[in-house]
């Protein structure tokens, strides 16, 4: 009998190797991936370049009409670009000045409405695996796997840093450790949809661990929940 597809979700912390679980699971199982984090950082990267002021909430709107996201697949990375009105703009939003406002952008409920829409759109026809901070929680409360990703912090700190010093030479690990504190910090006590770890769902320490045992893990529990 031909297995049905299901939702996989995986959130947590900055820089614990969400998307890179999140692809090679997908990879694996023949399923669409989405990094969810990517429409945040795309819209950030919209209202930098248009000097939206976030208190005014006729501005953030207005923006936000005026935005349209989308995904290409890029076979160099084997996942998908995000697209922000019609311009591939995945090399961007990876940089520190969106890394600073993300959080404050991905804060207003106006935002996140327009990114839950589009997302709970995305994983309509399930064989899907997305990462985020509130995809078990709010976007796919009914997932069928659940995932929260751990590790410790300074192994997170060094592996961002790593990440990051490879296009900027310039950057300083500080300035990494600073801004992942302060994410992690706005993201887990704002007021809309906080990063939480669903009741129901498996956590996942990855301080030692490699990305094959990771996606090892990961697989035995998607394979089980897929049935
Ligand atoms: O996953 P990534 O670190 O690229 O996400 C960037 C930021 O986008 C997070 O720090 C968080 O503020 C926001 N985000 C969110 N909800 C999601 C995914 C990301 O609020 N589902």
């Amino acid at each position: 009998m031909p297995s049905h597809p299901i939702i996989i979700t995986l959130d947590g912390w900055s820089s614990c190797g969400k998307s890179t679980l999140a692809k090679a699971l997908a990879k694996e199982l023949g399923y669409v991936f989405v990094d969810s984090g990517a429409m945040y950082r795309a819209v950030t990267l919209y209202f930098l370049r248009r000097g939206v002021d976030l208190s005014s909430s006729e501005q953030v709107q207005k923006a936000l009409a005026e935005i349209e996201l989308g995904f290409v697949f890029n076979p160099a990375r084997g996942a998908s670009d995000i697209v922000l009105n019609g311009e591939n703009v995945e090399p961007l939003i990876r940089e520190m000045q969106v890394a600073e406002q993300v959080s404050k952008v991905a804060a207003l409920a106006s935002v996140r409405k327009f990114a839950v829409q589009q997302q709970q759109r995305m994983g309509a026809a399930k064989g899907i695996v997305m990462d985020g901070r509130d995809i078990g929680t709010v976007v796919f409360p009914g997932a069928e796997l659940k995932i929260f990703m751990t590790a410790d912090k300074e192994t997170r700190v060094q592996r961002r840093y790593l990440e990051l010093s490879a296009k900027d030479p310039t950057i300083s690990i500080e300035a990494v450790r600073e801004n992942l504190e302060r994410r992690d910090h706005m993201d887990a006590t704002r007021e809309e949809s906080p990063l939480r770890q669903a009741h129901d769902a498996k956590v996942l320490d990855n301080t030692s661990l490699t990305p094959t045992e990771q996606l090892h893990i990961a697989l035995g529990w998607a394979r089980a929940a897929i049935g």
